[in-house]
């Protein structure tokens, strides 16, 4: 099954993708983790988007569309994979769309966290306060991000909505709840 977790930056997708990876034995593909994996290795594609993820603008579609083909010839991706981060544009989707269908797959089911921008903006404080925080969890660079959520990021709901494949859930619930509303949708799916 390939799934895709939804929603704006700091709505739970990374926490929920891991529960999803353990539980399901799916790889979780996150661009975000994958980005700044190389960012730390210092590798040529680091050093090109390292000032794009310190001020929460998108990396070019052509970039992270070629990291998401290159990791899907992994074979860990034949039972399908958990999208975590990616897609975040309209190209992006259709990109995958073609890439899956090369694989004679496709996207299943996109999983809808809904978070209000005020309980985010809450989330990255604490985060701070707690020490939790990356480079670009501040309240500058978190507005930046929900700003280009809700331009780029958020017409996928209509992209996927059209082909029937959103359920959203309340990301605002506890975490355990939210892990449990995300087990019976799947498992209802089956
Ligand atoms: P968030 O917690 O904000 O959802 P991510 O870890 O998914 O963060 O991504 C962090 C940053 O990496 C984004 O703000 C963006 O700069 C870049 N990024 C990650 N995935 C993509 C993508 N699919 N397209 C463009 N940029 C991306």
């Amino acid at each position: 099954m390939n799934l895709v977790l939804f929603g704006p930056p700091g709505a739970g997708k990374g926490t929920q993708a891991k529960v999803l990876v353990e539980k399901r034995g799916l790889p979780q593909l996150s661009t975000g983790e994958m980005l700044r994996a190389a960012i730390a290795a210092g590798s040529p594609l680091g050093r090109q988007v390292e000032s794009i993820l310190a001020k929460g603008d998108l990396v070019s579609d052509q970039i992270v569309i070629e990291i998401i083909r290159e990791r899907l010839k992994v074979a860990d991706c034949v039972k399908g994979a958990v999208f975590d981060g990616f897609p975040r544009t309209v190209p992006q989707a259709e990109a995958l769309d073609e890439l899956l269908k090369g694989f004679g797959g496709k996207i299943d089911i996109v999983i809808e966290l809904k978070v209000n921008d005020e309980i985010l903006l809450e989330r990255v404080k604490q985060r701070i306060e707690q020490g939790l925080s990356r480079p670009d969890d501040n309240p500058e660079t978190l507005k930046n991000r929900l700003a280009v959520y809700h331009k780029n990021t958020a017409p996928l709901l209509v992209y996927y909505g059209k082909q029937g494949k959103v359920v959203t859930i309340d990301g605002m619930a506890p975490i355990a709840e939210v892990t449990k509303q995300i087990a019976t949708t799947l498992d209802t799916k089956r």
